[in-house]
């Protein structure tokens, strides 16, 4: 898994019990890069717009949240995840069936197609979770069957086809019965320009997920340090003197008891809160490979913010350095006394 330099342990989101069980009976042993990036955010209630290839792990990235969410006492509707195809509901609504094998969450589906008499019937039992088409829900919510009211979780699932002109008007109209509350995960991997438009219109504040491209090390200033691992700690402290008095204090801290090696500072405090906002990295331990150095060190292109990495070199991490350095076609300076506030 390429994303991944620490790596994220399910444990890590604090979920109920039966869910964790239920992710684990159900093989997932390590969240995947989309699901490290959106389920921590998704649970803090934030809107989330989350864009990454096929095959990533988007479903479980909406699914887990919304369990977690859910509390089972409460017999009225708590979330609706719209996808734009029948069998797209039904897959769906089996993965949140298996995660949540454990808790005990109605989970229904409702498509076009069927009978929609039987759906009615089955509205007046208790339903947690409803998953379906856009349209078959409106119908449903227009009659005042499925009520919306105390849904605070609307999950749109390849968003971008949910935004073509078919879907649109009826995803718009069941927005508007939903609290004002509410929070919405966009899932997608394509991103039109309806889509952009859309998260104007309805999404407060959301956190920006890309997973599509690669990290590019423009506009990040590169250098390195010459040090002995017993230097380290203070090499660091010398770098920080430059940084808020809090953050160092935290992150000295982390550092002196292990708890960090690889120090991706800012990220650190950030993390949930903006992960745009990193803009200076510095790597305590050297990472052995171009890749993890990319990962850890790149920005997303996209946002074109500037930055600065500080790389604490070893003797043994040397012939490691010039590689990289070779590899990624870069330049790794050597670090100077002085470092201009405005490169970073
Ligand atoms: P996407 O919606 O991004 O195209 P899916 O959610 O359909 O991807 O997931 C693709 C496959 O990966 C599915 O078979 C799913 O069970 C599997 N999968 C998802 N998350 C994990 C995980 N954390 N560990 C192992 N397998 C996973
Ligand atoms: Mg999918």
């Amino acid at each position: 898994n390429r994303y991944r330099t620490e790596g994220n342990e399910f444990e890590d989101y604090f979920l109920k019990r039966e869910l964790l069980m239920g992710i684990y009976e159900k093989g997932f042993e390590r969240p995947s890069p989309i699901q490290e990036e959106s389920i921590p955010i998704a649970l803090t209630g934030r809107d989330i717009l989350a864009r990454a290839k096929n095959g990533t792990g988007k479903t479980a990235s909406f699914c887990i949240p919304v369990l977690e969410k859910i509390d089972q006492d409460n017999n009225l509707i708590q979330a609706v995840i719209i996808v734009p195809t029948r069998e797209l509901a039904l897959q769906t609504s089996q993965v949140c069936k298996e995660l949540g094998k454990h808790l005990k969450i109605q989970v229904m589906v409702t498509t076009g197609g069927t009978s929609l008499k039987d759906d009615i019937m089955r509205l007046y039992q208790p339903v947690h979770l409803l998953v379906g088409t856009p349209g078959r829900i409106l119908d449903l919510t227009k009659k005042g069957v499925c009520v919306l009211k105390d849904c605070s979780v609307f999950v749109m699932d390849e968003a971008d086809k949910l935004l073509s002109q078919e879907f649109q008007p009826s995803v718009e109209h069941l927005i508007s019965f939903l609290p004002q509350n509410r929070q919405i995960l966009m899932f997608l991997a394509t991103f039109p320009v309806t889509v952009k438009d859309f998260k104007d219109r309805f999404l407060k504040n959301p956190y920006i997920i890309n997973l599509m491209d690669e990290p590019t090390l423009k506009g990040i200033t590169q250098f390195c340090a010459f040090v002995e691992e017993r230097q380290k700690i203070h090499c660091l402290n010398t770098l920080f003197s430059k940084m808020l008095q809090d953050h160092r204090n935290r992150v000295f801290h982390d550092f002196r008891n292990g708890a960090c090696r690889n120090l991706v500072c800012t990220y650190l405090f950030t993390r949930g809160i903006d992960i745009q906002a990193v803009n200076v990295v510095i790597n305590f331990d050297f990472p052995k490979n171009a890749e993890t150095y990319l990962h850890r060190v790149g920005r997303s292109g996209r946002f074109g913010h500037l930055g600065l990495a500080v790389n604490l070199i070893t003797y043994e991490d040397r012939l490691n350095l010039y590689r990289i350095e070779q590899e990624l076609g870069t330049e790794i300076k050597q670090i100077q006394p002085h470092i201009d506030q405005a490169i970073y």
